[in-house]
């Protein structure tokens, strides 16, 4: 089995990656952080691992969101492109909309629906947790 290879980037190109395959834990993420810094009612991400994950062109600026999290974007349009978590240091969550190809990975699951919209109605049948896995 070859090694899938997944490209993205930001709106305005600035800031383009690649990651190689497996893309994992592809979600759908309602929490207040990913709410605020999307601007947006929920964000899918998709996992790659750290080594396999990398920056093409640009620079990706990162903002501390929480004590051990930094959340990476352009600085030229802000587009939201990566999240990492100190306590999972081999691994960089991607958000699978920024991807040239998002359609190709379908999330499989909603977290942190405690944090959901009233006015989002959840119909895809996928499961949903109340907070992280
Ligand atoms: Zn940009
Ligand atoms: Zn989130």
């Amino acid at each position: 089995m070859s090694e899938q290879c997944y490209s993205g980037g930001c709106l305005c190109g600035a800031v383009r990656y690649e990651g190689s395959g497996p893309a994992a834990n592809l979600c759908y993420c309602h929490c207040n952080s990913c709410r605020r810094a999307a601007g947006a009612p929920l964000v899918a991400w998709c996992t790659f691992t750290r080594s396999a994950w990398r920056v093409t062109r640009g620079t990706l600026t990162e903002y501390r969101s929480s004590p051990q999290v930094l959340r990476g974007f352009c600085a030229a349009c802000g587009g939201a492109l990566t999240y990492r978590h100190d306590a999972r240091a081999d691994e960089m969550d991607v958000t699978l909309a920024s991807l040239d190809e998002p359609a190709a990975l379908a999330p499989q699951m909603h977290v942190w629906v405690g944090d959901k919209l009233p006015w989002l109605a959840i119909t895809d049948g996928l499961p949903q947790f109340i907070a992280g896995t």
